[in-house]
């Protein structure tokens, strides 16, 4: 299972001097004085409840740090033996720690934009949009344009369409559009329609229309499905400094959250060079695994560039291509072997030519780089392992770790064949709890037995790396473990689970989102559980999610994440754990 690739890859470059050196120092010190204490750590935090996710040793009391690495795991005298004269000593009080998340399909830069956008869901009223849009307005220079999305007028006490005139007047200087919560119709303000050169005279183009004002003819800004780009077309696309800042936010939104560890997927060229750059700088605080996008220029680039594996103290790594087989079950896009059941003339939509499929993983097998295909319906996830096997048969590679991402609908005869083809299901447990509501209408009640099939999958041994998918889902890892144990909704529909015997057991849940997502990115002896030599990743956590009660799950508030050896965040309750230094 862990035959090292025929095809060599580049080593991963060293870290600091002191690192090697330091095993050294100990092997001379232990003979010299056989008492000697071993080399202080950094920090040491006690009094924990560890879940360390590692088989050989599933509990401790405390963890010793010396730089980036674990040095130390298990009881808390044994831990304080590492104790220096500078050491940092955290008494955790009880509190829980787990490895540091993985989240292995998630899409970072869509995450900085949506936290750039204006966040309008569940609002109640246009002046409570208004007031948002003004704050914004305040903290950036005339003219920047201003985004927003989700107002839903059916929420409103007016369910009217929203006219732009108390808008214009609050926010006169800066162009506004705010975006409807189905994406198909926008509300912009009057500086936004003067840039446009919107017009009385400005006809609806096919296919939209410019909700006007019945007495005057004026828009009223309200602008609906194909004239949403009379508007659009003229937001600039945000610059390198505005995608710098909206990617040093989603970071921060993932490391609040625990998550220490991502699976970026889609990543093209442009981005993958800032976010080198920013680590370069030491402000990329994340560990990327980095599946590049599949357009040609980006495979020809890498293809002879090779995998880049560990780059600035294992921040940034990329040796995985992802791929699109099929779209996507809500909008009728996955692709299905027999019709949709509520659009019996429809099979979806095969979104990339399978021999091309082939044709990259046949290629990716040879220079060393992992493929990742989304595949949503068992047409999908067919014609994707189908791929694989020609593939594989073509360019045999005993540890290839292939990937379907999603792995949603899949045809009970091909269950097996992920485990026959080592080919790993990368999953979103929120997704089911999400899409639960419909998915039914549109498999009918056989199929949907076979829709985020996690315990079919688990029994024939593969293993299921977590994600949320992020921003598509909130980045929040407890949604991710209570989908995963209830299969029920955040008010526990419906009571017992949607096809309860799906579920998966706690252990099974965290090494989902931990050893898992590491083995998917063929980074198992790194990080994924808290082990001597591993990175010092980890998580404290105001309750033990393994033990309470699966109602009071989301309830759990992360009270500091550590990134290799580094406090990065702290929550509310534990600023007074952090003085408290010992
Ligand atoms: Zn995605």
């Amino acid at each position: 299972m862990f035959m090292s690739m025929p095809i060599s890859i580049p080593a991963r470059p060293r870290r600091r001097a002191a690192a090697i050196a330091a095993p050294f120092v100990l092997i001379a010190a232990a003979n010299a004085f056989a008492q000697a204490p071993p080399a202080p750590a950094d920090l040491i935090l006690t009094d924990a409840v560890v879940h360390t996710v590692d088989v050989n040793r599933p509990t401790a009391e405390a963890v010793a740090i010396r730089g980036d690495r674990i040095v130390f795991v298990g009881s808390e005298r044994g831990a304080l033996t590492y104790r220096g004269r500078d050491t940092r000593v955290i008494d955790l009080a009880g509190r829980a720690v787990y490895p540091g998340f993985i989240d292995s399909h998630g899409h970072l830069a869509g995450l900085g934009n949506s936290l750039r956008v204006l966040d309008l869901v569940g609002t109640r009223s246009l002046d409570e949009i208004i007031d948002m849009v003004e704050e914004r307005a305040a903290s950036v220079p005339a003219g920047t344009w201003i985004q927003g999305r989700g107002w839903d007028q059916n929420d409103w006490s007016d369910t009217r369409f929203p006219h732009h005139r108390a808008l214009s007047e609050a926010v006169p200087d800066h162009p506004v559009v705010l975006g409807r919560v189905d994406g198909h119709a926008l509300l912009a303000n009057a500086k936004a329609m003067e840039i446009a050169g919107i017009t009385n005279e400005t006809p609806d183009p096919e296919g939209g229309r410019i909700v006007r004002d019945p007495e005057t003819g004026e828009a009223t800004g309200v602008f609906v499905d194909a004239a949403e780009s009379l508007i659009y077309s003229h937001v600039p696309a945000p610059n390198k400094e505005e995608r710098r800042q909206a990617t040093l936010a989603a970071v921060n939104e993932l490391l609040s959250w625990g998550v220490t560890s991502i699976h970026d997927a889609g990543v093209g060229l442009g981005t993958i060079e800032l976010y080198k750059e920013m680590a370069e700088n030491g402000e990329f605080r994340l560990r990327n695994y980095i599946m590049m996008s599949s357009s040609q220029g980006t495979l020809d680039h890498y293809f002879e560039r090779g995998p880049e594996v560990g780059l600035y103290e294992d921040h940034i790594t990329v040796r995985s291509i992802k791929m699109v087989a099929d779209g996507a079950l809500g909008s009728r896009g996955a692709a299905l072997l027999e019709p949709y059941s509520d659009e019996p003339d429809h099979r979806g939509l095969v979104t990339e030519n399978p021999e091309r499929i082939e044709a990259v993983a046949a290629e990716a097998l040879e220079r060393g780089f992992q493929v990742n295909v989304h595949a949503i319906g068992d047409r999908g996830n067919r014609i994707v392992l189908d791929a694989f096997e020609e593939a594989l048969a073509q360019v045999p590679v005993a540890d290839h770790r292939f990937r379907v991402e999603h792995a949603q609908v899949i045809h009970w005869q091909d269950i097996p064949r992920f485990a026959e083809l080592d080919v790993l299901p990368s999953m979103q447990q929120t997704h089911q709890m999400s899409d639960m509501y419909w998915a039914i209408d549109r498999l009918g009640w056989t199929r949907s037995r076979g829709a985020y099939a996690w315990r079919s999958l688990l029994e024939t041994g593969v293993v299921i790396p977590a994600g949320t998918d992020f921003p598509v889902e909130s980045v929040n890892p407890f949604r991710t473990f209570l989908a995963s144990i209830t299969r029920s909704d955040e008010e526990g529909w419906p009571a017992g689970g949607w096809f309860p015997e799906q579920k998966m057991t706690r252990e099974e849940a965290l090494k989902s989102m931990t050893i898992w997502g590491a083995y998917a990115a063929f980074e198992e002896d790194l990080k994924g559980s808290l082990t001597e030599g591993k990175l010092a990743d980890l998580v404290v956590l105001s309750q033990d999610i393994m033990a309470i009660a699966p109602e009071r799950i989301l309830d759990t508030r992360v009270e500091m994440t550590v990134l290799g050896g580094e406090i990065v965040y702290t929550g509310p309750g534990a600023e007074a754990l952090t003085k408290a230094v010992r």
